[in-house]
């Protein structure tokens, strides 16, 4: 039983914890996502019907300033009527007259048709502007519970980070330096159990000369396949379940 590896032991578990909120971090909820989506959506057609009614308004404002101006030609056109002599003149006159409040019919038609899409829109607008404060307020609390449950770990983290920055005092340079590199290279994992020939660090069978030779626990031994610093796992499951501290980072674990 060698009190480096049962410390290295340890340290793989406070590392693949770290490991473990680093990656939680990463993961935002789909609660978040889907509101952050739908959110994003309303906001989208909001802006869409946004432009669509503007431009109905700036329509009907045209129209509408047209139409004074035809009101205007009108009035003058039949006041010349009231001083016209010729039957000819008074004729064109009154053609003239009838052509401009035909075409206003049609203006003001146009203008009663644009005010009925502007209130459609507006409806639709209203409504949307309802949706979006209510997934906002949705958006708001996920992304509080994401953000809080965010800062847990970060808590988490940094007692993890202490434990561990006291633990690798205890352990000797040569032999951390060792399991930093492979831990770096080898997906988070330097050290790594051996149960009946196979290193459940790479899932491979090593050589039965080496099996023998790690179940004496007399020195550090590495796998051949993989390169992670590998132990006799029965020698230390058994004084690990009688650590305390160790029970403390499993009791750390969800
Ligand atoms: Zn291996």
């Amino acid at each position: 039983m060698q009190e480096e590896i049962l410390k290295l032991i340890e340290l793989q578990k406070i590392d693949l914890e770290i490991l473990r909120i680093e990656r939680d971090l990463q993961k935002i909820p789909e609660s978040l996502q889907k509101a952050q989506k739908e959110r994003d959506q309303i906001n989208k057609k909001l802006e869409l019907l946004n432009t669509n009614l503007e431009e109905k308004r700036g329509q009907k404002k045209f129209f509408e300033e047209e139409l004074q101006e035809e009101y205007q030609r009108l009035k003058k056109t039949q006041a010349r009527l009231m001083q016209i002599r010729g039957t000819r003149e008074y004729q064109l006159l009154l053609k003239e007259i009838e052509e401009i409040k035909r075409n206003n019919k049609q203006k003001e038609d146009e203008i009663l048709k644009l005010m009925e899409e502007i209130e459609n829109l507006e409806k639709d607008k209203d409504k949307l502007e309802k949706k979006l404060e209510e997934i906002e307020a949705i958006f708001n609390e996920e992304e509080q519970k994401f953000n809080k449950f965010c800062q847990e770990l970060l808590n988490q983290k940094g007692k993890l980070l202490e434990k561990r920055e006291k633990l690798i005092q205890k352990i000797s340079q040569n032999l951390l330096k060792k399991y930093e590199a492979v831990r770096q290279k080898k997906a988070g994992i330097g050290i790594a159990p051996v149960i009946n020939s196979i290193c459940e660090g790479c899932h491979m069978a090593i050589p039965p000369q080496l099996y023998n030779e790690l179940q004496r626990d007399n020195k550090y031994y590495e796998c051949p396949h993989c390169k992670r610093l590998i132990y006799y796992k029965k020698i230390y499951v058994l004084e690990e379940e009688e650590n305390k501290s160790l029970e403390h980072t499993q009791s750390l674990k969800r």
